[in-house]
């Protein structure tokens, strides 16, 4: 699966979908640019939230707010005081690490030892092998088992009570080294805040420090009252963001899945105090349906509930993606009380309530917020897509196999031969439905060669004009995933083309 995460990178990068950002000075970590086949599906990944989010929900509107906010923000919000990762630098190599990370990682090797065993085991007994028994019996898998265990207890305590020291005992303890140096010498654990942070006006007009959001939520919640008075909106009501986020996280690796500048689709929902568990429960459906309807294996989805709860929330779970790299959180999903609105009430001096003229009351509604990483619901979808074939022929290609309304590219168009007319034919076809999808005309290279190209990039469908189209006015459509051919009266194209790939 490692391979697979590789094999993606680079054919993202080959076709146009995702390169490192400013790639000729080396590029800058966890900082990734979208180019010409990536932003149509990124764009597509965008019209598909917003439409089931905001155009089929009559109680659901959407804003875009600054990527800037009054400082005070991120006060009421928590972020100054609590947005923070437990650090620590190795005092040779001076490479800085996230000490959870570490310790993460650490107890990732030791189950990596009891996956060794159980796999040889397994060879070994062949079609008698019993995991289950084998692992509540063996002394060298109940030993790691054992030691796991009392790492996560330490782990988990150290984190919770913000016992830093304790975290850095363990660290030792456990002897842990630093992977790129080797080297055991550790600083002291520290926090770090996440936020970037810049200066808002010149130095000589007395500068004032504010931060890139690292969420799009607390641009949704300060306008909680405009959009509800300008859009007589009434409760249980909806304010959907799209919009970039910016997080200075530490470990920057797994490609777009964790990135320093990234986009987020996020949703907060206003609820009536003491329904937000429905509506919780509610949203937890629909957010899965709404993955589950791209039609990618239903088994790639699972969702996490939170135990241990952000201060904020009395309900959270993730819907996790099995990525690349295994389940990953790629949605969370929060029932986070009226904690924002009240705090940015004491912190603003103003009301943030809701007039509720049935019960002729005035309240601080609660909140349902649903949020989705635009760049890993991207990465998902590419790692769902990404198939390699080999076909009767023998031949082998890979195809991204792309629902139709997420493919950056919609048809192509292919003169069978470049000369005799076709040429021409193909480009009266282009003009015809250019207006209505995106498409790519192509005359390079042997029909072959093009289908592959237009298969690499997940194009659903292929028109193919050839010496018959100047006679009876047909065209070939060629499907990408059965590469089955049909002919169509180029009259019907429009039609039948938006059967196959509208929303
Ligand atoms: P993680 O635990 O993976 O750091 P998180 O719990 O901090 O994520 P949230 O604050 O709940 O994430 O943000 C909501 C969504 O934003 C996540 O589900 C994820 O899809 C996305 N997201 C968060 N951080 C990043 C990042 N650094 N790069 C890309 N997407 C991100």
């Amino acid at each position: 699966k490692e391979n697979l995460l590789k094999k993606i990178i680079s054919h993202a990068k080959e076709y146009g979908f995702v390169f490192p950002s400013s790639e000729i000075y080396d590029g800058l970590s966890a900082v990734y640019d979208y180019g010409q086949n990536g932003v149509g599906l990124k764009n597509n990944i965008k019209a598909y939230w917003w439409k089931s989010m905001v155009q089929l929900h009559e109680n659901i509107v959407g804003i875009d707010a600054a990527i800037f906010m009054h400082p005070t923000t991120w006060k009421a919000s928590g972020h100054v005081d609590a947005f923070n990762d437990p650090l620590i630098d190795n005092k040779d190599s001076k490479k800085r690490y996230r000490a959870d990370v570490l310790i993460e990682d650490h107890i990732a090797k030791i189950e990596n030892k009891i996956k060794k065993e159980v796999t040889k085991a397994a060879k070994r007994f062949g079609d008698d092998f019993d995991e289950a028994q084998f692992r509540s019996t063996n002394p060298r898998v109940l030993q790691n088992q054992e030691k796991i265990d009392t790492i996560n207890q330490r782990f988990k305590a150290s984190i919770e009570n913000e016992d830093f020291g304790d975290l850095k005992a363990l660290i030792e303890e456990l002897e842990i080294a630093d992977p790129v140096s080797g080297s055991k010498n550790w600083t002291d654990v520290r926090q770090f805040n996440l936020m970037f942070s810049t200066e808002l006006g010149s130095l000589a007009e007395g500068a004032n420090k504010i931060y890139l959001r690292p969420e799009t939520a607390q641009g949704i919640f300060v306008n909680f009252l405009n959009v509800q008075k300008t859009g007589r909106m009434k409760i249980p009501f909806g304010i959907a963001q799209i919009g970039k986020a910016f997080r200075n996280e530490i470990i920057a690796r797994q490609f777009i899945f964790r990135m320093r500048e990234f986009e987020q689709m996020e949703m907060q929902f206003f609820v009536k105090p003491g329904e937000e568990l429905q509506w919780y429960e509610s949203w937890k459906k629909k957010r899965l349906e709404w993955h589950k309807a791209l039609g990618f294996d239903e088994s790639n989805y699972r969702f996490h509930d939170h135990l241990n709860l952000a201060h904020y929330a009395n309900a959270a779970c993730d819907i996790e993606f099995n990525f690349p790299m295994g389940f990953k959180e790629l949605e969370g999903i929060h029932s986070r009380t009226d904690f924002d609105l009240k705090a940015h009430e004491e912190y603003s001096g103003k009301k943030l309530q809701f007039f509720d003229p049935q019960e002729n009351q005035s309240y601080v509604p609660y909140v349902i917020e649903t949020s989705i990483g635009l760049d890993r619901m991207f990465l998902a979808v590419l790692s769902s897509a990404y198939t390699e074939e080999t076909l009767a022929d023998g031949s082998e290609r890979t195809v991204l196999k792309l629902p139709p309304i997420l493919a950056p590219v919609k048809v192509a168009i292919l003169p069978l031969v470049n000369k005799d007319g076709l040429p021409e034919k193909s480009r009266e076809i282009l003009d015809l439905l250019k207006y209505d999808y995106n498409c790519q005309y192509d005359f390079k290279d042997a029909i072959g060669r093009r289908y592959r190209r237009q298969d690499a990039i997940g194009t659903p469908l292929c028109v193919t004009v050839d010496a018959q189209t100047l006679v009876d006015d047909t065209v070939t459509l060629r499907h990408r995933d059965s590469m089955e051919q049909e002919r169509v009266a180029i009259g019907a194209l429009n039609d039948r083309i938006n059967e196959l790939v509208a929303f």
